[in-house]
């Protein structure tokens, strides 16, 4: 097992990537704290982790407030006696997020809060339970909209991700030496309730695979294989990284019919 006697702690574990990648690090032998703020997922979540033979605790935090952010890394610490994986990975999409003229201050603000803030929070009381373990592995959700501009514009969530990745580059800077990594995690276009809530019908789908060169969408099952990856030794000299599972889509100016 490639994560045995490690103990991860993964945000946003109720759903989706989340829960794909915590059902993952804990297959690979992590003890997983879960952690959202969403009560019955997240119950439903480490419930599942511990049917399929795994160690697993739910903490309820919303990540964009403080005390919450220390309470679940206490949790691990608490709990498990540890902290060396650290998944900052919840982050909201906004259906009123859009182009500057028509966003709301308080969509941007909100969404902010969750997907940059949160990454923040997450690391400022991760950072410490990851040295006081001797070193550790942190993965931020970015998006490959980090790295692309859509004219179809979710301006605040854009800008949130771009964010995620300046973060997730310098803390790698400052903290490599003390064996902490940090890398940011951009995935594609993926076949999730996030995404498919907005591509509600196959016209929709099909423009948007238009863009894709592997002509599908991803699966939260392949974003939590990248995350054993980066959560494991395997990376051992991978960080700063802004890591791409996307299907191509950062690498395509035309795709194949
Ligand atoms: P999802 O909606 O399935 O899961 C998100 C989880 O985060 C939910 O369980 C939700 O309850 C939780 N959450 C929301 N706000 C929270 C808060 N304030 N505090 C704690 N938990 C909170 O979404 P997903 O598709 O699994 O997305 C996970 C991450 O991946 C997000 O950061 C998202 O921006 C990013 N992402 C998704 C896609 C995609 O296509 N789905 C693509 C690129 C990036």
């Amino acid at each position: 097992m490639r994560l045995a006697d490690r103990v991860a702690l993964v945000t946003g574990a109720g759903s989706g990537i989340g829960l794909e990648s915590a059902l993952a690090l804990s297959r690979e032998g992590a003890k997983v704290v879960v952690a959202d703020i969403a009560e019955e997922p997240g119950e439903a979540a480490a419930a599942r982790l511990r049917d399929t033979g795994g160690d697993a605790c739910f903490v309820r935090a919303d990540v964009s407030k403080g005390e919450d952010c220390a309470r679940m890394v206490a949790t691990a610490e608490e709990t498990y006696g540890a902290l060396h994986v650290l998944f900052n990975n919840a982050g909201i999409s906004h259906i009123d997020d859009s182009g500057a003229e028509d966003t709301d201050e308080a969509v941007f603000d909100l969404t902010m809060n969750v997907n940059l803030k949160g990454v923040f929070l997450g690391c400022k009381h991760g950072i410490p339970a990851l040295r006081r373990a001797g070193g550790g592995s942190i993965i931020n959700t970015a998006s490959f909209v980090a790295v692309l501009g859509a004219a179809t514009p979710q301006l605040a969530y854009t800008a949130s991700k771009g964010g995620v990745l300046a973060l997730s580059r310098e803390l790698a800077v400052l903290h490599a030496r003390e064996g902490i990594r940090v890398n940011a995690l951009c995935p594609g276009p993926l076949r999730t309730e996030l995404l498919m809530k907005y591509l509600d019908t196959e016209a929709k789908r099909q423009r948007r695979l238009v863009h894709v060169p592997m002509g599908r969408f991803g699966e939260a099952r392949e974003i939590a294989d990248a995350v054993v990856y980066l959560a494991s030794s395997e990376s051992s000299f991978v960080t700063g990284t802004s890591f791409l599972v996307d299907g191509g889509i950062t690498a395509a100016y035309v795709t194949p019919e």
